[in-house]
């Protein structure tokens, strides 16, 4: 059946032609002009679409997922943090405001992944049934025509390792923020009222089916995985009204099937890798396959943003250093440095940001981070101390060589786990000497854990304590996709003291190397909050808070001297690119 035949209907509902509905129509949208009801930024022409039917296909994001957050992707982590007292509306004007409308009402910027879902739709259907809208404007897009709407949720249920960590530890009870937005979204008067299919996908789709919260929020279907293979069959069906499975679990992608976006994305997002192999067992992205964006498909997509003034290029991959890598995971130089320049030369790119990076591959080759640093450096949007530095985000995730070896042997290669202690602190010695601060992330509680390997992790954040880095601890999360999806979550209750220890290391660590003048505040707020927190988690909070605070020496009475060593660097693989 071609799209036209399945749109039939469509078509019919969609005609606004007729002379009394115009009228209808521009009186309606007078009135409301006067009264102040039209919202956003946009709408030359006023039109609103789902009077006269609605499109098709639909694609939105909830409000948080939708904003770029002024391009503070630190400011994005507030999604994962319940609201505690401060009001919504509050949070929202600050943080994450919405980004401005297109002309008809379209979202200007989306998130990526629903990009790369509108640019396959719309080769399938055609760009007049399938558009992409801020959840303030689906009641002028979602009509009596509408089919589908499909949803991205990036953490729909705030159910993802940041999200479960600080909503817990904060206890302020009630939901995280990007839950409360999806919930919102997914109960949006608009949707409720024309009943089109809901099909939802993304990063956080797998927490629907796993919280089981498909009914309760009137999804009908979950898609799992990548979309390119999947998608198309999948609204195909969808528009049709034919029966879809609740949860589907999509084909793996290739890269030929990966469409470039056509429209712009947040941040300026723009795919330069996609999947991983070195098989870390928590992990989703290890389970696709490797591939690296042709340097041109990126460009494309990199100039197409920048022309829309996104002003950020951030380039989207699970470790910046699998770019076209060599055997052995050893990094191409050649090819980093050719993308750095020629995204760095793109007319309008402001900012350069890569999300992930992995520490093995600075060991490999510390003259690449020499090479490209300036650049990225100073295409970065971070500031400290007056001068620039860049970052990315780097899995530390444990300091326990037999964790390491157990669930991530692949992570340091061409190393070998035992050498995980001086991979760590040599590749973040390099980066801090060429003004690249990492955020660290570190799970508690991987499967199994022990004391030792809790205290080997204290022992490798003691080794790191010189040098700038920002840490991020949070709890180990069963991903649906990963190999260790059978595993149990790990929670706050069975947090052991020397975990606790761990977190609040890392917390007074982060105080003391960015924010050192705010020590008197934190230790006010530290006194203050005890109380509460004492009551929420027992008294096995005392010497984190304390620890937090500041002042852990002073009120118990002891000083707890480092008394690690760091060891002189051992690396020596011999790997030839
Ligand atoms: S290195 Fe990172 S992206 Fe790759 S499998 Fe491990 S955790 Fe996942």
């Amino acid at each position: 059946m071609t799209m036209r035949k399945l749109f039939r209907g469509v078509d019919r509902g969609n005609s606004s032609g007729s002379p009394r509905k115009m009228r209808t129509h521009v009186s309606k949208l007078l009135s409301l002009r006067f009264l102040g009801f039209i919202r956003g930024n946009s709408d030359g022409n006023g039109m609103d679409v789902a009077e006269d039917g609605g499109v098709p296909i639909v694609l939105t994001a909830s409000e948080v997922e939708m904003s770029d957050f002024n391009l503070n992707l630190v400011a994005a982590f507030a999604g994962s943090f319940p609201l505690g007292f401060v009001p919504r509306w509050l949070i929202k004007r600050m943080l994450y405001p919405a980004d401005p409308f297109d002309e008809n009402g379209t979202a200007s910027f989306a998130p990526y992944g629903l990009r790369k879902v509108e640019a396959i739709l719309i080769r399938e259907f055609g760009r007049e049934n399938v558009v992409t809208v801020h959840p303030r404007n689906l009641e002028r897009f979602v009509g009596p025509n509408t089919k589908v709407v499909g949803i991205s949720a990036m953490d729909s249920l705030g159910h993802a390792f940041v999200s479960r960590t600080y909503a817990s530890l904060l206890g302020l009870g009630g939901k995280a923020l990007n839950r409360i937005e999806f919930e919102k979204l997914v109960s949006h008067p608009a949707i409720l009222k024309y009943r089109p299919r809901v099909i939802v996908g993304g990063a956080g789709a797998w927490q629907i089916p796993e919280l089981h919260m498909q009914d309760a929020l009137h999804i009908d279907t979950v898609v799992i995985g990548q979309a390119e293979r999947t998608v198309v069959e999948v609204f195909r069906r969808a528009v049709k009204g034919e029966e879809l499975d609740r949860v589907i679990m999509s084909e793996p992608s290739k890269l030929e099937d990966v469409p470039t976006i056509e429209n712009p994305a947040l941040y300026g997002a723009a795919e330069i890798t996609r999947g991983c192999g070195r098989n870390c067992a928590f992990c989703s992205p290890t389970m696709r396959r490797l591939v690296s964006f042709p340097l041109e498909h990126i460009l494309k997509e990199v100039r197409l943003n920048a022309k829309r003034r996104t002003r950020s290029a951030f380039l989207q991959t699970d470790d910046l250093f699998l770019y076209k890598k060599k055997e052995h995971f050893y990094p191409n130089r050649e090819a980093l440095v050719k993308l750095v320049e020629s995204v760095s030369k793109v007319e309008g790119v402001e900012y350069i940001q890569f999300p992930h990076a992995s520490f093995a591959p600075v060991c490999c080759d510390p003259g690449l981070i020499e090479e490209i640093a300036p650049t990225i450096v100073e295409k970065a949007p971070w500031r400290w101390n007056g001068s620039r530095m860049a970052s990315f985000e780097m899995g530390f995730e444990t300091g326990s060589v037999r964790l390491m070896k157990k669930y991530m042997a692949g992570k340091m290669l061409p190393f070998k786990p035992e050498q995980w202690h001086d991979v760590v602190t040599q590749a973040v010695g390099i980066l801090d000497d060429n003004d690249i601060c990492p955020l660290l992330t570190l799970v508690i509680g991987l499967p199994g854990e022990q004391e030792e390997d809790t205290n080997a992790t204290l022992e490798l954040i003691s080794k790191l304590k010189d040098n700038r880095v920002m840490w991020a601890p949070i709890f180990f999360t069963s991903e649906e996709e990963s190999l260790l999806r059978k595993h149990k979550h790990m929670s706050l209750r069975n947090l052991t003291d020397l975990q606790w220890e761990v977190l609040s290391t890392c917390w007074r660590s982060n105080f003391d190397t960015w924010k050192r003048q705010l020590n008197p505040m934190i230790s006010l707020i530290s006194l203050l909050v005890y109380p509460y927190y004492r009551l929420k988690h027992g008294k096995g909070v005392f010497r984190p808070i304390m620890k937090i605070s500041g002042l852990e020496d002073v009120l118990m009475s002891r000083r707890q001297e480092a008394t690690l060593q760091n060891s002189h660097c051992t690396i020596s693989a011999n790997v030839t690119g």
